[in-house]
């Protein structure tokens, strides 16, 4: 079984996917770039540790526990010793990925898997560049993984034929519903369906048809939602939107994407888990 886990880094996601391995007995360690940033992931998880006990109720106390019993490393080959498995949730940026998987290549031990959690890039872009195809593969999680407990599953052609099902059974064994993908599709299937209706929806705020709250609340009636299109991108985390409307290759997503950074990033409004995108929380 795979129980020794190294999650990289401890974003968004990646904290998330810690939290739900530690809460499922794994023993988990978070990798991440410098002490700051670790620093960071201890955030994250305190934060994510809340909602996930209100969300499933979970005893605080035992959580707490398994929340202690995390492990912060910001020394990338001391961090993947003796691991059974990697997942990988650096940002959606291929040099970052390649950076990261070629040096996880050199210092992991030869049995251990190696999984991404890319939200658009092919895993067979990444398998080029690690020292073991045969025990790579795409495992996405979905942004609060305990609630939204499906992991998208796609292997590439190098995949060993046994690995989908060893990762299918890992997938149940931390508490999520596993989707198998027949072929190696960019963006799975909810974010195939899930990105163009969050890019509409910037694009009729982008060109001025309305302001983003009336976007909103257009969707929240009719479809009878929580959030609409601005309420889940600050849930996605600007950052990571920016990444999706780069990855496009859409000449609006790019004049988009650099709105994002300028009137919001750079103006610290990240998103929800950083207290203000859109909306502030
Ligand atoms: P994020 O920006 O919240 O977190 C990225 C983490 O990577 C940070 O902790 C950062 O310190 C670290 N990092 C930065 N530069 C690095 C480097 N050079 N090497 C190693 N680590 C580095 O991003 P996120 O939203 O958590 O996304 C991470 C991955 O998960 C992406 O591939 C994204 O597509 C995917 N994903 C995101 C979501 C979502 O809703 N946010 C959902 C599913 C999958």
């Amino acid at each position: 079984m795979l129980e020794k886990v190294l999650v990289a880094s401890g974003g968004v996601l990646g904290s998330q996917i810690a939290l739900q391995n530690a809460v499922h007995g794994k023993t988990v360690t978070i990798y991440d770039i410098s002490a700051e940033a670790l620093a960071g992931a201890k955030k994250h998880i305190a934060a994510f540790k809340e909602q996930l006990i209100k969300d499933t109720g979970k005893d605080a106390n035992e959580v707490q526990q398994q929340v202690d019993a995390i492990k912060y490393e910001a020394d990338l080959a001391a961090a993947v010793k003796g691991v059974d498995l990697v997942i990988e949730a650096v940002p959606e940026s291929f040099e970052i990925k390649k950076d990261i998987w070629t040096k996880l290549s050199a210092a992991a031990d030869a049995q251990t898997i190696f999984v991404t959690n890319t939200s658009t890039m092919l895993p067979s872009k990444i398998a080029a560049v690690v020292d073991r195809p045969a025990k790579f593969i795409a495992m996405h999680f979905a942004n609060l993984v305990w609630a939204h407990n499906t992991a998208e599953i796609m292997a590439h052609a190098g995949t060993d034929p046994e690995l989908p099902a060893q990762i299918h059974d890992f997938a149940k064994s931390i508490g999520l519903v596993p989707i198998m993908i027949k072929k190696e599709h960019a963006s799975y299937l909810l974010n195939n369906m899930f990105n163009p209706f969050l890019t509409d929806g910037l694009s009729l705020w982008y060109n001025g048809i309305a302001d983003y709250q009336t976007i909103d609340k257009v969707w929240m009636i009719d479809l009878e939602s929580q959030a609409g299109p601005f309420g889940l991108i600050d849930i996605v985390g600007l950052r990571t939107m920016i990444n999706v409307l780069k990855a496009t290759g859409a000449e609006e997503d790019a004049k988009i994407a650099e709105k994002l950074q300028t009137e919001f990033v750079d103006q610290g409004k990240t998103g929800a888990v950083g207290g203000e995108g859109f909306y502030k929380y």
